[in-house]
């Protein structure tokens, strides 16, 4: 595809081919050297690791094209030192964060002409993945791995814009065990939380808002994305050790801080929602997507969050600020972007 062809203000949140893509691979104790390709394809044994056992592991991060004309990468570190985590969670070889800021600056810089013009809403979705590549038929890690990164130019994730939209808990299907994968990213538990998901969408619901696995009491987080609320002007957000750290949600918390507002990390009994003035779901794809209501599947209680159904006051200023400074439109005080 021609990058002149594309309709940027158009764009979903979807895959659209490139010029080029990155692959490291670790093999005999160490990385190798960094490659590009322009194959969308990888050639893979039939029995590694990465297809039967689920050694795979991702990131997911942004670019932007700035007011200034200049490209920025958000927060490519602190994605860097999560995917190592990661790694350790499912004894995968960690990829160093120099090579994987390396690998993300070559595959963006490659790929510029894809980098969606400021103003129109898009940005160019950033796609690291790690698999084991090792032939295993008995159940042990890869000693051989692959990491790859990919971009895509994407539009906003959610059509309507910024707008509340309807999520759901429901505690028939758990995405993470209490002492399982939850903190770290990992494909297994999109796979387990698929069902889940597909449900909520065909009643309607966004997303499903998952109870801690454990107790089934407190607020986890929301499918793909933390959840946060404001409650007596207070930024409040799940404390769990079954949740991903979001790295968007680091950012409001620190921004929430930046506005005045006292921030809490703890436990958030459902019951809590009758006593929110906002809240809403967050991440890399969506920034901040601002809950209408939550509906209990189980019990019929509905917890209407945004009452006059439009987004919060303090979500609302969270989610200018963050975009403010991903745009180059806002100093950068907290040194959150990597300038190409
Ligand atoms: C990626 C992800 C998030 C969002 O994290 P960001 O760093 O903000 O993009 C939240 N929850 C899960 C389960 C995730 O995989």
């Amino acid at each position: 595809m021609k990058s002149n062809e594309l309709d940027w203000a158009n764009l979903s949140f979807g895959y659209v081919p490139t010029d080029v893509n990155v692959r490291c691979t670790f093999r005999d104790g160490q990385w190798g050297p960094i490659e590009e390709t322009a194959s969308e394809h990888i050639n893979l044994h039939m029995a590694a690791t990465a297809l039967h056992y689920g050694q795979e592991i991702f990131e997911g991060l942004k670019a932007f094209r700035g007011k200034d004309g200049k490209i920025r990468i958000f927060r490519l570190e602190e994605n860097a030192k999560r995917i190592i985590e990661s790694a350790k969670g499912l004894m995968m070889e960690p990829v160093p964060a120099e090579i994987f800021c390396e690998m993300v600056k070559r595959v963006v810089k490659a790929n510029e002409r894809f980098i969606p013009p400021y103003g129109s809403g898009a940005s160019l979705y950033i796609r690291p993945l790690e698999i084991g590549i090792s032939a295993r038929v008995g159940v042990k890690p890869s000693s051989e791995y692959t990491f790859i990164v990919f971009v895509s130019p994407v539009g906003p994730y959610f059509k309507e814009g910024f707008k509340p939209t309807n999520i759901c808990v429901m505690r028939e299907f758990d995405r993470v065990a209490p002492k399982g994968t939850g903190r770290w990213k990992v494909g297994g538990n999109y796979a387990a939380s698929i069902a889940a998901g597909e449900k909520a969408h065909s009643l309607g619901y966004s997303a499903v808002l998952y109870l801690d696995p454990r107790e089934k009491k407190y607020l986890d987080e929301c499918g793909p994305a933390n959840f946060f609320a404001i409650k007596d002007g207070k930024y409040i957000t799940p404390a769990s050790d079954s949740i991903l750290p979001s790295i968007t949600n680091k950012s409001f918390m620190q921004l929430a801080r930046d506005m005045g507002l006292e921030v809490e990390e703890r436990h958030i009994p459902i019951e809590e929602l009758d006593y929110v003035s906002e809240a809403a779901a967050c991440g890399t794809a969506a920034v901040a997507s601002p809950v209408a209501e939550v509906d209990d599947l189980d019990t019929g209680k509905k917890y209407i969050i945004a009452k006059d159904g439009k987004p919060g006051p303090v979500t609302t200023e969270l989610y200018n600020r963050l975009r403010a400074i991903q745009l180059g439109e806002t100093e950068d005080i907290h040194g959150w972007n990597t300038i190409l």
